[in-house]
């Protein structure tokens, strides 16, 4: 199933060229109370809602895909943990050109471990990116974004694909120079996440799956998941051993090959194969 979040944070099922309002569902959810909890109530409730939400289908009002505005699929995760170099072209072309990837950030993810986005900087693919500092080069990575379905604490990899929700796209847009990643790639609208999720179930094999940005019709990045140099249930197993990771929290996998610079004005394509396509609007 293809789930987005449209408009008014209403709940839609994707079905081709149409949105279903399944909105009606969210009502089921159970009611939070303050301290409101930091996990997407949608995300850890899913599987139960799943069969309300097939029903729901049914008599339910169609719009048109081009005519609603799409935000981010998990409304509220928790956290936004992030892969850095973890594709190994990625990591030579960043070796290869000193003067804009600080050497401080250039070394296998091993011993980089990883980061977190902060979650102020999330947008939806019907939002623009926003370029804070114009006078920064800032660059787009197109990455394959793991929807953490259920809690996951010291996780084994060999059970890693159980607490995974669903899957979408991430765009960690960056600022390129010497601060931390925390800082460079968590201005906000840096963290595009969209166009809608898919459920686990309805990808088959999260480590053969086509990724490609284009900037204004040019092709940038063209890569596939099975390059990457620590896989979905590596990466789950390696940051449950440092977070405990809840339902709604976003894992971006990192970027392979072919970054670049972006600036108001441009439009950007991103696809992943068996997830879907999104255009985004770059502006000042
Ligand atoms: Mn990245």
């Amino acid at each position: 199933m293809k789930l987005c979040m449209f408009d008014d944070h209403r709940l839609g099922v994707i079905e081709g060229n149409a949105v279903i309002d399944v909105s009606s569902v969210l009502t089921a959810i159970d009611p939070a109370r303050y301290p409101y909890p930091r996990q997407d109530m949608l995300i850890m409730q899913l599987q139960r809602l799943s069969p309300a939400i097939a029903t729901a289908m049914e008599g339910a009002t169609r719009h048109d895909l081009a005519s609603v505005r799409l935000l981010s699929p998990v409304a509220n995760p928790g956290k936004l943990v992030a892969a850095p170099v973890n594709y190994q072209a990625h990591l030579d072309e960043a070796i290869a050109d000193t003067e804009t990837f600080s050497r401080a950030n250039v070394r296998k993810i091993h011993e980089t471990g990883l980061f977190l986005k902060a979650t102020s900087s999330m947008i939806g693919a019907s939002a623009p990116i926003v370029i804070s500092l114009p006078d920064r080069r800032t660059d787009h990575e197109i990455e394959l974004v793991a929807i953490i379905g259920r809690a996951a604490r010291n996780v084994r990899a060999a059970d890693a694909l159980d607490y995974v929700a669903g899957y979408t796209i991430g765009l960690d847009i960056t600022i390129r120079g010497p601060e931390e990643r925390s800082l460079r790639k968590s201005l906000d609208s840096y963290s595009v996440v969209g166009p809608w999720m898919v459920t686990a179930d309805e990808v088959d094999d999260p480590h053969n799956l086509d990724l490609a940005l284009d900037v204004n019709g040019d092709p940038r990045q063209r890569a596939n998941t099975r390059d990457l140099i620590m896989n979905v249930p590596e990466l789950i197993e390696f940051a449950s051993r440092f977070y405990t990771l809840e339902p709604g929290d976003l894992l971006f996998t990192g970027t392979p090959e072919g970054v670049g610079p972006i600036v108001p004005g441009d439009t950007i394509t991103a696809s992943i194969s068996g997830i879907g396509s999104m255009s985004m609007a770059v502006t000042a």
